[in-house]
């Protein structure tokens, strides 16, 4: 390796606030230094699917996960794959809309078992997301606006095809359906199996400090890669400051997610109301043999963050009770995750419109902002390896003697508080 500074494609992401240092020099450490091609730090979809793409081109890759394999946002996620039609309805197509479109085409092929890693044992939760009138006439109408905007494949549901879970017991449903055919994934299995490639390279363990020349200390232990990568969500902001980065770079936005259990139907897909965001987005998950726990998110998670938990569960119940008025509330338990949705943070406070690399020297931060995006993130970094000429070169082997395996996380609703709400 013979770079001693940034290429100038580089510099649009070295913002004024990086302190000049010496973190692009030609590697010096000394022999006792475990050296890699990539070590990255974040076990989430992002950390996970870039080490797969890494290793498949040929590099020596590990991974350091600071809790669980999956551990923050991925495991909390809806697990929808977006094919555009959610970003339709936050305000006709937008580039996030334009570019996320082409990703299911990815994820099929993968989870079909042809695409670039092996997904074919993970487990689909649903086929399709609906899209459903979740309010007044209007929302009708917006479902309709909606559907005519998205997806060529979207199509009208007849009445037997609608989910139980939105009509009463032998009745039909007002309204117009739409279904997308974009799945829904069991996220843990999606999670063991992007780590199944990497067994024996994936570590618990997170970094203390950056240090010059692509050096990291990761519990005392100091190691030297050709790049080191961040995919650690909101751990990210821990990179910046260790590199001493003083400009703001990242953003977190915080949601309330809420959980009800247990409903005896399933449910996938966005509740409509004529409104940029959806009045409700609703995943099931199995509950053992009692139904299924369903997981709440738009915009009772946004209206959410902005509440206690106390608050939040009140105002979902509401919520609930007005779209779907033929189903008991009363004798159901409740429970919220909150927690950030960590994103990077462009010149003009915006979410970029897509999967974002900051990079500084041999450090890379990475953002997926939509675990829809892994594949495309990864893209990203392998085209930055490619601008950089790094080509596979260290033969070290992982450090297993060093370090424990890292290990497969939980879902929210397995650690939760489950509560009966009072005046139930
Ligand atoms: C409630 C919710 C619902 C969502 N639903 C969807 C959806 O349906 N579809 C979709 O496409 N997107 C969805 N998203 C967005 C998506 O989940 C995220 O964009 C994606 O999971 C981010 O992945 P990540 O790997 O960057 O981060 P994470 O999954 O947060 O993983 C980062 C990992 O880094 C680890 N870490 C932190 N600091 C360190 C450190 N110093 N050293 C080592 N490891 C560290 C953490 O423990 C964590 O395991 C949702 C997000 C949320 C919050």
């Amino acid at each position: 390796m013979t770079e001693t500074q940034d290429k100038p494609a580089l510099s649009k992401f070295a913002p004024a606030g990086f302190k000049p240092a010496a973190a692009d020099a030609v590697p010096t450490a000394a022999p006792s230094v475990l050296f890699y091609d990539a070590v990255i730090f974040g076990g989430g979809i992002a950390g996970l699917w870039l080490a797969n793409t890494l290793l498949r081109a040929g590099y020596n890759v590990i991974l350091f996960e600071k809790d669980t394999l999956g551990g923050r946002q991925t495991l909390a996620s809806q697990g929808m794959i977006h094919g555009g039609q959610k970003y339709t309805l936050e305000g006709a197509v937008t580039q996030h809309a334009s570019s996320i479109a082409r990703m299911p085409e990815r994820w099929e092929a993968c989870l079909g078992g042809y695409g670039e890693i092996d997904l074919t044992s993970v487990k689909f939760l649903s086929e399709n997301q609906i899209m459903w009138p979740a309010g007044s006439l209007l929302s009708d109408v917006a479902v309709f606006g909606a559907a005519q905007l998205v997806n060529a494949a979207t199509t009208k549901l007849k009445q037997p095809e609608i989910p139980d879970a939105l009509k009463a017991p032998g009745k039909k449903f007002k309204g117009s359906v739409y279904s997308m055919p974009e799945k829904v994934l069991d996220t843990r299995t999606l999670v063991q199996a992007l780590a199944a490639p990497l067994k024996g390279r994936l570590f618990k363990g997170g970094v203390s400090e950056i240090l010059p020349d692509g050096q990291a200390a990761v519990d005392g232990v100091v190691m030297q890669a050709q790049m080191l990568i961040f995919t650690a969500g909101t751990g990210n902001e821990d990179a910046f400051k260790m590199l001493k980065i003083e400009k703001r770079l990242s953003q977190r936005r915080p949601l309330r997610q809420v959980m009800v259990r247990p409903l005896p139907e399933p449910l996938y897909g966005h509740g409509i109301v004529g409104k940029p965001k959806p009045r409700m987005t609703v995943t099931a998950h199995p509950n053992g043999r009692d139904g299924y726990v369903w997981y709440l998110g738009g915009n009772i998670a946004e209206e959410g963050a902005k509440m206690s938990e106390d608050e939040t569960l009140q105002f979902a119940r509401k919520e609930l009770e007005s779209v779907f008025p033929h189903i008991d509330w009363s004798d159901k338990q409740w429970a919220t995750w909150a927690g950030d949705r960590a994103e990077p943070y462009d010149e003009e406070g915006h979410l970029p419109p897509g999967p974002f690399v900051q990079q500084r020297g041999r450090v890379m931060v990475a953002w997926p902002t939509k675990l829809t995006f892994a594949p495309a993130l990864a893209d990203r970094m392998m085209d930055k390896l490619r601008e950089r000429k790094i080509m596979p070169e260290y033969k070290t082997e992982p450090p297993a003697d060093k370090f424990a395996p890292a290990e497969v996380g939980r879902y929210p609703w397995e650690d939760a508080a489950w509560r009966k709400l009072r005046g139930a």
